[in-house]
């Protein structure tokens, strides 16, 4: 599976992303699906756009 390095705000620290079965109709008209899930906590980032962006849409943490 591919995969991209990229610094993980939840882990705080580098991981790998990979890009899980789009389920949301991203590659419906060809083009590659912006979604990427962090391989150590799951987290989501969508390509080119921080994950901090998810803070207020009710996706906060129950730690
Ligand atoms: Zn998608
Ligand atoms: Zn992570």
């Amino acid at each position: 599976m591919e995969f991209q390095l990229w610094h993980c705000s939840d882990c705080g620290d580098e991981r790998e992303f990979v890009q899980p079965t789009c389920t949301d109709g991203h590659t419906e008209d060809g083009g590659p699906c912006p979604d990427w899930a962090c391989v150590d906590c799951g987290a989501a980032l969508v390509t080119g756009v921080a994950p901090r962006t998810l803070v207020g849409s009710g996706l906060t943490h129950a730690a």
